[in-house]
């Protein structure tokens, strides 16, 4: 029937407007600020930097690899590379951020920054409440106030920082165990080495007796007298 779809959506709404009044369930909205709604686990507004331990400069997981930089649709992370290096998560040099910026009034909440970064540094916050007068300044948002805790990433996206930290924990056991039998495979090559002059030295005599002599050409044979 030509307008059953417009007859049937007008009573969707009575239904709900009117029963919002006997039923909380049917009310949509909320009466923010006072009230707020439960965020889902896989809300996602703008980037934040993790880092690990108690400092957020030595603990800061970006190795300034730029590969983000490079991706960004807008073009809103800038990054400048530090000159020195420090250890990551598995004690390998690495350099870091010197400077780490986003502006988030470009960032569009596309996330691929976060799927390219190779040392997962870079997450996805559910923080929206950003408005400020301040148009330029008050959001770009500089390496301090990016830094967040992996603490502060387990609370929001729990589920999925469950698996980023069993991940990183086995990779770190990996490294360890690799690190050890690199160690113990030069030890034993060192040691190896360290054994030559000595067999050089007393292994031509043996048991102590003198070496014997070269033998001589035929032609070159003393004559006996
Ligand atoms: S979420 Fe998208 S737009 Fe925002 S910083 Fe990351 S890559 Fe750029
Ligand atoms: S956040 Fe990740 S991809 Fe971006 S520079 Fe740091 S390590 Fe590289």
């Amino acid at each position: 029937m030509f307008g059953e779809g417009i007859l049937q959506g007008l009573y969707e709404t009575a239904r709900n407007f009117f029963g919002s009044y006997v039923d909380k369930d049917r009310l949509v909205t909320v009466q923010y600020p006072e009230e707020r709604h439960q965020l889902p686990e896989a809300t996602r507004e703008f980037p934040f930097l993790l880092y690990d331990g108690p400092d957020p400069e030595a603990g800061l997981r970006c190795v300034a690899c730029q590969i983000c930089e490079k991706e960004c649709p807008p073009r809103c992370i800038h990054i400048e590379k530090s000159k020195d290096k420090k250890p990551d998560f598995v004690g390998k040099q690495q350099f870091y951020p010197a400077v780490f910026d986003i502006d988030v009034s470009v960032c569009m909440s596309c996330q691929i920054c976060v799927e390219v970064c190779p040392f997962d540094a870079i997450r996805m916050d559910n923080e929206y409440e950003l408005s400020t007068s301040n148009r330029f300044g008050g959001l770009l948002y500089t390496k301090r106030e990016l830094a967040k805790p992996n603490e502060y990433y387990r609370k929001i996206h729990p589920t999925e920082a469950a698996e980023t930290d069993d991940r990183r924990a086995k990779e770190a056991e990996e490294a360890k165990a690799k690190a050890a039998a690199a160690a113990a495979a030069a030890a034993a090559k060192a040691a190896q080495v360290a054994a030559i002059p000595a067999v050089a030295a007393n292994g031509a005599t043996g048991n102590g007796a003198a070496p014997k002599p070269a033998e001589q050409p035929a032609d070159k044979k003393p004559v006996n007298q």
